[in-house]
Protein backbone atom coordinates (compact mmCIF):
# COMPACT_ATOMS: atom_id res chain seq x y z
CA UNK A 1 0.00 0.00 0.00
CA UNK A 2 0.48 3.58 -0.85
CA UNK A 3 0.86 5.03 2.26
CA UNK A 4 0.16 9.13 2.79
CA UNK A 5 0.71 11.08 6.15
CA UNK A 6 -2.50 12.61 7.47
CA UNK A 7 -1.68 16.15 7.57
CA UNK A 8 -4.09 19.07 6.33
CA UNK A 9 -3.79 19.69 2.85
CA UNK A 10 -3.72 18.42 -1.04
CA UNK A 11 -2.10 15.07 -1.29
CA UNK A 12 -0.40 14.01 -4.28
CA UNK A 13 -2.40 10.34 -5.42
CA UNK A 14 -0.75 10.05 -8.31
CA UNK A 15 -2.58 9.92 -11.86
CA UNK A 16 -4.01 13.41 -12.05
CA UNK A 17 -5.90 12.28 -8.34
CA UNK A 18 -5.33 13.82 -5.59
CA UNK A 19 -7.10 14.23 -2.01
CA UNK A 20 -7.75 17.21 0.00
CA UNK A 21 -7.39 16.04 3.86
CA UNK A 22 -8.75 18.01 7.16
CA UNK A 23 -7.51 16.59 10.61
CA UNK A 24 -8.53 15.19 13.04
CA UNK A 25 -11.63 13.67 10.56
CA UNK A 26 -13.82 14.32 13.62
CA UNK A 27 -17.35 16.39 13.66
CA UNK A 28 -17.37 18.70 10.27
CA UNK A 29 -13.53 18.13 9.77
CA UNK A 30 -13.89 16.74 6.43
CA UNK A 31 -12.31 15.20 3.34
CA UNK A 32 -12.58 16.22 0.01
CA UNK A 33 -11.05 15.02 -4.11
CA UNK A 34 -9.84 15.99 -7.28
CA UNK A 35 -9.70 14.20 -10.50
CA UNK A 36 -7.82 15.64 -13.48
CA UNK A 37 -7.48 14.57 -17.32
CA UNK A 38 -6.06 16.10 -20.11
CA UNK A 39 -7.34 19.73 -18.82
CA UNK A 40 -10.12 18.37 -17.50
CA UNK A 41 -11.66 18.74 -13.94
CA UNK A 42 -14.03 17.22 -11.23
CA UNK A 43 -14.03 18.24 -7.82
CA UNK A 44 -15.45 15.57 -5.30
CA UNK A 45 -17.14 17.59 -2.74
CA UNK A 46 -17.07 21.08 -0.63
CA UNK A 47 -16.20 21.80 2.81
CA UNK A 48 -18.12 22.62 5.73
CA UNK A 49 -17.82 26.56 4.91
CA UNK A 50 -16.68 29.05 2.64
CA UNK A 51 -13.54 30.28 3.80
CA UNK A 52 -12.52 26.34 3.85
CA UNK A 53 -13.54 25.56 0.45
CA UNK A 54 -11.61 28.75 -0.47
CA UNK A 55 -8.60 27.82 1.22
CA UNK A 56 -8.69 24.29 -0.42
CA UNK A 57 -9.83 25.62 -4.14
CA UNK A 58 -6.61 28.04 -4.11
CA UNK A 59 -4.53 24.69 -3.08
CA UNK A 60 -5.59 23.05 -5.88
CA UNK A 61 -5.23 25.98 -8.65
CA UNK A 62 -1.58 25.53 -7.55
CA UNK A 63 -1.10 22.37 -7.61
CA UNK A 64 -2.83 21.88 -10.72
CA UNK A 65 -3.52 24.79 -13.39
CA UNK A 66 -6.27 23.00 -14.59
CA UNK A 67 -8.44 23.02 -11.55
CA UNK A 68 -8.53 27.19 -12.55
CA UNK A 69 -11.66 26.22 -14.12
CA UNK A 70 -13.07 23.14 -12.44
CA UNK A 71 -15.95 21.90 -14.77
CA UNK A 72 -17.88 19.29 -12.42
CA UNK A 73 -18.72 18.83 -9.03
CA UNK A 74 -19.84 15.80 -7.18
CA UNK A 75 -21.54 16.16 -3.97
CA UNK A 76 -21.20 12.63 -2.09
CA UNK A 77 -24.04 13.43 -0.06
CA UNK A 78 -26.36 16.43 1.03
CA UNK A 79 -24.61 16.77 4.27
CA UNK A 80 -22.67 20.40 4.65
CA UNK A 81 -19.53 19.34 5.42
CA UNK A 82 -19.68 17.99 2.28
CA UNK A 83 -21.52 20.34 0.48
CA UNK A 84 -21.82 23.83 2.01
CA UNK A 85 -18.77 25.25 -0.10
CA UNK A 86 -21.44 24.49 -3.57
CA UNK A 87 -21.95 28.46 -3.75
CA UNK A 88 -18.08 28.45 -5.02
CA UNK A 89 -18.72 26.41 -7.74
CA UNK A 90 -22.04 27.88 -9.03
CA UNK A 91 -22.47 27.36 -12.22
CA UNK A 92 -20.74 24.69 -13.16
CA UNK A 93 -22.47 21.18 -13.57
CA UNK A 94 -22.75 19.99 -9.93
CA UNK A 95 -24.13 15.96 -9.82
CA UNK A 96 -25.59 14.05 -6.86
CA UNK A 97 -27.78 11.46 -5.84
CA UNK A 98 -31.49 12.18 -5.88
CA UNK A 99 -31.54 11.75 -2.17
CA UNK A 100 -28.62 14.32 -1.62
CA UNK A 101 -30.63 17.07 -3.01
CA UNK A 102 -33.42 16.14 -1.17
CA UNK A 103 -31.42 16.19 2.21
CA UNK A 104 -29.84 19.54 1.13
CA UNK A 105 -32.83 20.87 0.85
CA UNK A 106 -34.30 19.74 4.26
CA UNK A 107 -31.06 20.99 5.87
CA UNK A 108 -29.94 24.34 4.46
CA UNK A 109 -26.92 26.30 6.25
CA UNK A 110 -29.49 29.09 7.46
CA UNK A 111 -30.57 26.61 9.93
CA UNK A 112 -26.88 26.13 11.40
CA UNK A 113 -26.34 29.93 11.03
CA UNK A 114 -29.15 30.42 13.10
CA UNK A 115 -27.33 27.35 15.59
CA UNK A 116 -24.60 29.38 15.79
CA UNK A 117 -26.37 32.70 17.08
CA UNK A 118 -28.78 30.38 19.70
CA UNK A 119 -26.60 27.90 20.89
CA UNK A 120 -26.81 29.33 24.52
CA UNK A 121 -30.01 28.68 24.95
CA UNK A 122 -30.50 25.05 23.18
CA UNK A 123 -29.09 23.31 26.77
CA UNK A 124 -26.39 20.46 26.52
CA UNK A 125 -27.22 19.70 22.72
CA UNK A 126 -26.44 23.05 22.02
CA UNK A 127 -23.44 23.61 24.12
CA UNK A 128 -21.74 20.90 22.66
CA UNK A 129 -22.97 21.36 19.04
CA UNK A 130 -21.31 24.63 19.22
CA UNK A 131 -18.19 22.90 21.04
CA UNK A 132 -17.37 20.35 18.29
CA UNK A 133 -18.75 22.25 15.46
CA UNK A 134 -20.03 26.00 15.51
CA UNK A 135 -17.10 27.12 17.25
CA UNK A 136 -15.09 26.12 14.55
CA UNK A 137 -16.77 27.16 10.90
CA UNK A 138 -18.70 30.00 10.31
CA UNK A 139 -22.26 29.70 8.54
CA UNK A 140 -23.46 33.05 8.20
CA UNK A 141 -23.82 33.85 4.83
CA UNK A 142 -23.40 30.58 3.20
CA UNK A 143 -25.96 30.39 0.26
CA UNK A 144 -27.12 26.87 -0.59
CA UNK A 145 -26.56 25.68 -4.30
CA UNK A 146 -28.02 22.65 -4.87
CA UNK A 147 -27.00 19.95 -7.82
CA UNK A 148 -27.87 20.79 -10.70
CA UNK A 149 -27.86 17.21 -12.26
CA UNK A 150 -29.37 14.28 -10.36
CA UNK A 151 -29.66 10.85 -10.83
CA UNK A 152 -30.33 7.51 -9.05
CA UNK A 153 -28.47 3.85 -9.16
CA UNK A 154 -24.99 4.32 -11.66
CA UNK A 155 -23.92 7.46 -13.83
CA UNK A 156 -20.75 6.83 -15.71
CA UNK A 157 -18.63 10.38 -16.45
CA UNK A 158 -15.55 11.39 -18.28
CA UNK A 159 -12.69 13.31 -16.98
CA UNK A 160 -10.91 14.42 -19.82
CA UNK A 161 -9.82 10.45 -20.96
CA UNK A 162 -10.95 8.66 -17.20
CA UNK A 163 -13.35 7.01 -16.69
CA UNK A 164 -15.41 7.90 -13.60
CA UNK A 165 -18.37 5.60 -12.11
CA UNK A 166 -20.99 7.42 -9.61
CA UNK A 167 -22.44 4.57 -7.57
CA UNK A 168 -25.45 5.12 -5.64
CA UNK A 169 -25.32 2.61 -2.65
CA UNK A 170 -28.00 4.78 -0.50
CA UNK A 171 -30.00 5.34 1.73
CA UNK A 172 -27.28 4.48 4.16
CA UNK A 173 -25.48 7.33 6.15
CA UNK A 174 -27.95 10.15 4.58
CA UNK A 175 -30.86 9.29 2.21
CA UNK A 176 -28.33 9.84 -0.74
CA UNK A 177 -24.70 8.23 -1.05
CA UNK A 178 -22.69 7.93 -3.63
CA UNK A 179 -19.19 6.93 -4.42
CA UNK A 180 -16.64 7.87 -6.40
CA UNK A 181 -14.78 5.02 -7.91
CA UNK A 182 -11.64 5.38 -10.98
CA UNK A 183 -11.45 1.86 -12.36
CA UNK A 184 -8.21 2.68 -14.12
CA UNK A 185 -6.71 4.51 -11.10
CA UNK A 186 -7.99 1.79 -8.34
CA UNK A 187 -9.00 4.96 -5.96
CA UNK A 188 -12.10 5.46 -4.09
CA UNK A 189 -13.67 9.00 -3.32
CA UNK A 190 -15.72 6.76 -0.51
CA UNK A 191 -17.55 10.39 0.88
CA UNK A 192 -19.26 9.41 4.53
CA UNK A 193 -19.43 5.68 3.70
CA UNK A 194 -16.34 5.39 5.33
CA UNK A 195 -15.12 7.01 8.17
CA UNK A 196 -11.67 6.12 9.22
CA UNK A 197 -10.10 6.24 12.81
CA UNK A 198 -14.03 7.25 13.51
CA UNK A 199 -17.08 5.99 14.30
CA UNK A 200 -19.62 6.57 11.75
CA UNK A 201 -22.42 8.16 11.91
CA UNK A 202 -25.94 5.97 10.68
CA UNK A 203 -28.40 9.29 10.02
CA UNK A 204 -30.72 7.11 7.60
CA UNK A 205 -29.58 3.64 7.37
CA UNK A 206 -30.34 1.52 6.69
CA UNK A 207 -27.37 -0.08 7.50
CA UNK A 208 -27.79 -3.21 5.35
CA UNK A 209 -27.41 -1.17 2.93
CA UNK A 210 -24.34 0.66 4.26
CA UNK A 211 -23.04 -2.93 5.21
CA UNK A 212 -23.45 -3.90 0.95
CA UNK A 213 -21.77 -1.21 0.24
CA UNK A 214 -18.43 -2.05 2.11
CA UNK A 215 -19.04 -5.69 0.56
CA UNK A 216 -19.46 -3.99 -3.33
CA UNK A 217 -16.17 -1.82 -2.44
CA UNK A 218 -14.29 -5.30 -0.84
CA UNK A 219 -14.68 -6.77 -4.78
CA UNK A 220 -13.23 -4.00 -6.45
CA UNK A 221 -9.56 -3.74 -7.10
CA UNK A 222 -8.43 -1.02 -4.79
CA UNK A 223 -5.06 0.53 -3.93
CA UNK A 224 -6.05 3.75 -2.65
CA UNK A 225 -9.40 4.58 -0.12
CA UNK A 226 -9.98 8.53 0.21
CA UNK A 227 -13.06 8.17 3.45
CA UNK A 228 -15.05 11.31 3.77
CA UNK A 229 -13.26 11.53 7.57
CA UNK A 230 -9.99 10.66 8.48
CA UNK A 231 -6.67 9.51 6.77
CA UNK A 232 -6.34 8.22 3.74
CA UNK A 233 -6.46 4.21 3.46
CA UNK A 234 -7.17 0.58 1.64
CA UNK A 235 -9.45 -2.18 2.02
CA UNK A 236 -8.17 -2.48 5.71
CA UNK A 237 -10.30 0.23 6.54
CA UNK A 238 -13.16 -0.85 4.32
CA UNK A 239 -13.22 -4.03 6.36
CA UNK A 240 -12.95 -2.70 9.93
CA UNK A 241 -15.81 -0.47 8.71
CA UNK A 242 -18.00 -3.32 7.56
CA UNK A 243 -17.02 -5.22 10.98
CA UNK A 244 -18.33 -2.42 12.93
CA UNK A 245 -21.30 -2.20 11.52
CA UNK A 246 -22.67 -6.07 11.53
CA UNK A 247 -21.27 -5.98 15.06
CA UNK A 248 -23.39 -3.34 15.88
CA UNK A 249 -26.33 -4.75 14.36
CA UNK A 250 -26.00 -8.26 16.29
CA UNK A 251 -25.55 -6.45 19.32
CA UNK A 252 -28.57 -4.22 18.80
CA UNK A 253 -30.96 -7.34 17.77
CA UNK A 254 -29.70 -8.92 21.12
CA UNK A 255 -30.47 -5.73 22.91
CA UNK A 256 -34.13 -5.29 21.73
CA UNK A 257 -34.64 -9.03 21.62
CA UNK A 258 -33.64 -8.41 26.03
CA UNK A 259 -35.83 -5.65 26.00
CA UNK A 260 -33.46 -2.89 26.24
CA UNK A 261 -34.53 0.64 25.15
CA UNK A 262 -32.18 2.15 22.12
CA UNK A 263 -30.30 4.59 24.35
CA UNK A 264 -29.75 1.44 27.16
CA UNK A 265 -28.35 -0.83 24.31
CA UNK A 266 -26.28 2.23 23.40
CA UNK A 267 -24.77 2.43 27.12
CA UNK A 268 -24.73 -1.22 26.81
CA UNK A 269 -22.88 -2.83 24.14
CA UNK A 270 -18.83 -2.45 24.32
CA UNK A 271 -17.29 -0.46 21.96
CA UNK A 272 -13.81 -1.99 23.26
CA UNK A 273 -12.85 -2.97 19.95
CA UNK A 274 -12.74 0.27 18.56
CA UNK A 275 -11.22 2.25 21.88
CA UNK A 276 -9.05 4.20 19.65
CA UNK A 277 -12.09 5.80 17.59
CA UNK A 278 -13.26 9.10 18.45
CA UNK A 279 -16.61 10.16 18.14
CA UNK A 280 -17.98 7.42 20.27
CA UNK A 281 -21.26 9.86 20.93
CA UNK A 282 -22.60 8.27 17.86
CA UNK A 283 -23.67 5.21 19.29
CA UNK A 284 -26.83 7.08 20.43
CA UNK A 285 -27.72 7.76 16.83
CA UNK A 286 -25.89 4.51 15.27
CA UNK A 287 -28.05 2.37 17.80
CA UNK A 288 -31.28 4.46 17.09
CA UNK A 289 -30.88 3.43 13.47
CA UNK A 290 -30.03 0.02 13.69
CA UNK A 291 -33.15 -0.33 15.88
CA UNK A 292 -35.80 2.00 13.31
CA UNK A 293 -34.27 -1.13 10.96
CA UNK A 294 -34.94 -4.04 13.16
CA UNK A 295 -38.83 -2.91 14.05
CA UNK A 296 -38.60 -2.12 9.79
CA UNK A 297 -39.04 1.51 10.31
CA UNK A 298 -37.57 3.41 7.06
CA UNK A 299 -37.85 6.52 8.80
CA UNK A 300 -34.66 8.83 9.17
CA UNK A 301 -33.71 9.75 12.59
CA UNK A 302 -34.78 13.37 11.47
CA UNK A 303 -38.13 12.53 10.62
CA UNK A 304 -38.54 11.09 14.02
CA UNK A 305 -38.27 14.11 15.44
CA UNK A 306 -35.99 12.95 18.13
CA UNK A 307 -32.57 15.02 16.65
CA UNK A 308 -32.53 17.42 19.44
CA UNK A 309 -32.86 14.11 22.02
CA UNK A 310 -29.84 12.32 20.16
CA UNK A 311 -27.94 15.44 20.40
CA UNK A 312 -28.44 16.19 24.18
CA UNK A 313 -27.47 12.30 24.68
CA UNK A 314 -24.21 12.59 22.77
CA UNK A 315 -23.11 15.79 24.73
CA UNK A 316 -23.84 14.06 27.78
CA UNK A 317 -22.13 10.99 26.58
CA UNK A 318 -19.00 13.45 25.01
CA UNK A 319 -18.78 15.72 27.91
CA UNK A 320 -18.41 12.52 30.64
CA UNK A 321 -15.74 11.04 28.68
CA UNK A 322 -13.62 14.40 28.54
CA UNK A 323 -14.38 14.46 32.68
CA UNK A 324 -13.02 11.12 32.86
CA UNK A 325 -10.01 11.86 30.62
CA UNK A 326 -9.29 15.13 32.44
CA UNK A 327 -9.15 13.12 36.08
CA UNK A 328 -7.40 10.18 34.22
CA UNK A 329 -4.53 12.96 33.78
CA UNK A 330 -4.02 14.47 30.06
CA UNK A 331 -2.39 11.96 27.64
CA UNK A 332 -3.56 8.82 29.62
CA UNK A 333 -6.64 9.58 28.42
CA UNK A 334 -9.44 8.82 25.54
CA UNK A 335 -7.31 9.75 22.10
CA UNK A 336 -7.48 7.98 19.11
CA UNK A 337 -5.72 7.14 15.75
CA UNK A 338 -6.26 10.62 14.63
CA UNK A 339 -4.54 11.89 17.34
CA UNK A 340 -8.24 13.74 18.85
CA UNK A 341 -8.06 13.89 22.23
CA UNK A 342 -11.03 14.65 24.19
CA UNK A 343 -9.00 16.71 27.01
CA UNK A 344 -9.37 19.66 28.36
CA UNK A 345 -6.95 21.01 26.35
CA UNK A 346 -8.62 20.49 23.67
CA UNK A 347 -8.53 22.96 20.84
CA UNK A 348 -11.56 21.68 18.55
ZN1 LIG B 1 -18.90 14.24 6.57
ZN1 LIG C 1 -21.90 12.88 6.16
Amino acid sequence: MKSFRYTKGLHDLGNGLHAWLLPDGSWGWSNAGLIEDSGQTLLVDTLFDLQRTREMLDAMRDAVPAASDIGMLVNTHGNGDHTFGNQLLEGKRIIAAAGCAEDMKHRPPEQLAQWQRDWRSMGIAGQFWYEVMGAHFDFQGIRMVLPNETFAGEKHLHVGNKDVHLIEVGPAHTRGDVLVYVPQDKTVFTGDILFNGGHPAIWAGPVSNWIRACERMLEWDLETVVPGHGPITDKGGIREMRDYLVYLMAESKRCLEAGMSFDQAAEKISLDRWANWGESERIYVNVHACYRELAADPSSSEEKGIRMALLEMMGKRYYAMKAAAAKSGAGSGHGNTHGHVHGPNCGH
